[in-house]
């Protein structure tokens, strides 16, 4: 046979010389170097695309057609004697790669200038780092790679400006949800701008090109022993040894050269150590996938032409059905679920907080509104980010001419088929204020917020009491003491104080939390404290159960946005100026970042009148209660500032529909540091509990 013409790369016919064998060799270089050639001008076309894109209104995926190019690829693949499945697969990687292109030259996203500093756990040709390779140059950027022993490590390079990425697994098609991602995502304020998704392909490699019956020892991360476990048991005389890292061990057998030692690891790295790959393949499972996220400080909006993917992070009330209704209200966005992963609340055994993905751009209408129904419908809602997707369900729709489509954006409503009956029983009607969120319109239930294991809001009628401010261990034990005796539900005591005169008392600070907390603890109750600045939110959120905005900060807008990034109850009081709308505003900044749990609390406005501290309005109740779907608290201490007042204001709002009280009480008023003149002794306080009993609290009808 001509040599020349063997192109289909048979096996060599045994009389063929060894220039011959070059030859060949020769001719598949070639045949590589033009499918190189032949993805850089596929490319060039599709920039150029782009390019026209980028000045239409064209959307970047468009399914349909990739369903046609793949379905002719395959036909052709089929003629030409290939495997048809193969062809699939290689178009479809390289055609995830265009659109990354096309997205990152529409996304409005600033092109990091230069190199851009990616921080990732393990050490180099980790697949950690071959995914965030693959990542860049999806997007057509150059990096610099940083590996860090840990998640939290990799976050923090993040955070202090070292890196510009920081590039984290978080699930595996065979292993599942990689927790500590789901955690560090819950808690720090970072926001997902990406995705990549990687084939775990475990080879085994060593230093020498040896028969595999002569291996003694295989180093691996435990998982990737344990993924290989059928091939591990192929080699008997193969001892397992785990190794913190799948790279790393790969680079531990390099540096010893010891030929009965080997590795289980991605072929990058055993090329990268200069290993001989002696088998690939190797994992039990063939389909092995790991999805990674891309976090930056903040978010990138793309442009609603990239179809994206939305992250959020979501607690749900404390209502059966809740987590049913807060889905009902995406689908009837008509977005779709990709994801719901439940983790455990911190703090709250068998309580659940869920990571739900969902197709769908943050710069759509569509998602913009359904986000604003689902804070209204959830306790918390923060979203992680908005971002081109990758990690894709196969479209069987493609193959098998399903009538439903399974990813992708929504299909256009068609008119010639019937409309599915609504998925919610009964669709709002909507007459929204301008304070959305938390209006009645959005929500005709009483929303009730926990704190601690109280339910505030509904029926219920929870008193909060306590000294003004903490001032010493024995002051607060005794305080504590002193109103749980008498029937308090949560202890109130200030630790940062807003004086008017800054020679005043400010406070014990954060050792005074620790005081409050321990004596809540002690007395079997919640904590309420107030803070100050958005600084002391995320710490003393550890500690106290509800942060309380103090009258004087109540349009202080950074401190708001702040509590609205938390998954903590607020109470927020009404600025000793303010009209309700503002009030009703503040609350608005707050669940328009997501947190959904507030409770309002009046305490006295400023008037003509100085008979009292300040003017009671409690006409604020049935006010409130007709707008707001959110409690209302009455505090009667700062309302009236009088010892003597106190009590029939607190019987008065209760018979108003007030749903509880903040009363300040201490035992030894005389020598309180703060509001001693308005500061009940407990015995005073036990008297106006006892009162309360004879008050009933009307039924209040919405609307
Ligand atoms: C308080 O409750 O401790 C307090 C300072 O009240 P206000 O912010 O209503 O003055
Ligand atoms: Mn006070």
């Amino acid at each position: 046979m001509d040599e020349k013409n063997n192109t289909d790369g048979g096996p060599a016919e045994p009389g063929e010389s060894e220039a011959g064998l070059d030859a060949l060799r020769r001719d598949v270089e070639e045949a590589d170097q033009a499918l190189v050639d032949i993805l850089a001008r596929r490319l060039a076309l599709v920039d150029r695309i782009a390019a026209r894109k980028s000045e239409s209104a064209s959307t970047i995926r468009d399914r349909e057609r990739e369903r046609v190019v793949l379905a002719r690829a395959e036909a052709r693949a089929f003629e030409r004697g290939l495997s048809a499945p193969l062809v699939r697969k290689i178009l479809e990687d390289v055609i995830a790669h265009s659109v990354s292109r096309q997205s990152a030259a529409v996304s409005g996203a600033p092109a990091p200038e230069g190199i851009v500093r990616v921080a990732f756990q393990g050490v180099a040709y980790a697949y950690s780092h071959l995914a965030a390779r693959k990542y860049l140059a999806a997007g057509n950027l150059a990096g610099k790679f940083q590996g860090h022993r840990s998640f939290r490590a990799v976050t923090a390079a993040l955070r202090s400006g070292e890196a510009h990425l920081a590039f984290l697994p978080i699930e595996n098609t065979t292993a599942g949800s990689i927790n500590q991602v789901y955690d560090l995502l819950r808690t720090e304020e970072l926001a997902i701008v990406g995705e990549e998704v990687w084939k775990v392909d475990h080879c085994l490699a060593g230093p020498a090109d040896v028969p595999l019956s002569s291996i003694r020892k295989v180093l691996s991360h435990p998982q990737g022993l344990e993924q290989c476990s059928q091939f591990l048991q192929s080699l008997p005389q193969a001892e397992p040894v785990p190794y913190f890292d799948t790279a790393e061990a790969l680079a531990s057998v390099a540096a010893a050269a010891d030929p009965s030692q080997a590795a289980i690891g991605p072929p990058e790295a055993a090329q990268a150590h200069g290993l001989h790959v002696l088998r690939r393949g190797i994992a039990d499972q063939e389909e092995n996938w790991t999805r990674f996220v891309a976090l930056a400080r903040e978010p990138v909006r793309y442009d609603p032409r990239v179809s994206c993917k939305t992250s959020i992070v979501l607690t749900t009330r404390h209502e059966r059905g809740a987590l049913l209704r807060c889905l009902h209200v995406l689908s009837d966005h008509g977005l779709q679920l990709t994801k719901l992963e439940s983790r455990p609340r911190p703090g709250r055994p068998w309580e659940y907080m869920f990571f739900v993905d969902f197709d769908g751009n943050l710069a759509d209408e569509s998602v913009a509104a359904g986000l604003d129904e689902l804070k209204s419908e959830a306790l918390y809602v923060k979203v992680l980010g908005s971002y081109p997707a990758k990690a894709e369900p196969v479209d069987i729709a493609a193959s098998s001419g399903a009538p439903f489509p399974l990813s992708a954006s929504p299909a256009p409503p068609s008119t010639s088929t019937p409309e599915p009956p609504p998925v919610s029983p009964s669709p709002r009607t909507r007459t929204p204020r301008a304070y959305k969120l938390v209006s009645r319109d959005a929500r005709s239930e009483d929303t009730r917020v926990r704190v601690g294991d109280l339910l505030v809001g509904g029926e219920g009628f929870t008193v909060m009491a306590g000294p003004c401010a903490v001032e010493s261990r024995e002051q607060v034990e005794a305080a504590a003491r002193g109103v749980r005796a008498h029937g308090a539900h949560v202890l109130r005591g200030g630790v940062f104080k807003p004086r008017t005169s800054p020679y005043a008392f400010q406070g014990l600070g954060y050792a005074g939390l620790d005081l409050l907390a321990a004596a809540g603890r002690a007395n079997g109750m919640p904590i309420v404290t107030e803070v100050l600045s958005p600084e002391q939110v995320r710490t003393v959120a550890e500690k106290a159960d509800l942060l309380q905005v103090g009258a004087r900060n109540m349009q202080n807008f950074e401190l708001l946005r702040e509590l609205g990034r938390v998954d903590r109850p607020v109470l927020l009081k009404r600025g000793p100026s303010s009209t309700i709308e503002e009030w009703l505003f503040a609350a608005e900044y707050i669940l328009a970042q997501g947190n959904g749990q507030v409770i309002l609390c009046e305490r006295g406005i400023r008037t003509f009148e100085t008979a009292t501290r300040n003017t009671l309005d409690l006409s604020a109740v049935p006010v409130l209660r007709e707008r707001t779907h959110l409690p209302v608290l009455i505090d009667p201490s700062h309302g009236t500032g009088h010892r003597a007042y106190i009590a029939p204001m607190a019987w008065a709002a209760r018979a108003a529909g007030a749903h509880g009280l903040l009363i300040e009480v201490h035992p030894d008023p005389p020598k309180a540091l703060s509001d001693g003149e308005q500061s009940l002794t407990p015995q005073e306080f036990g008297e106006l509990m006892r009162g309360l009993e004879t008050v009933g609290r009307p039924a209040f009808q919405a609307g």
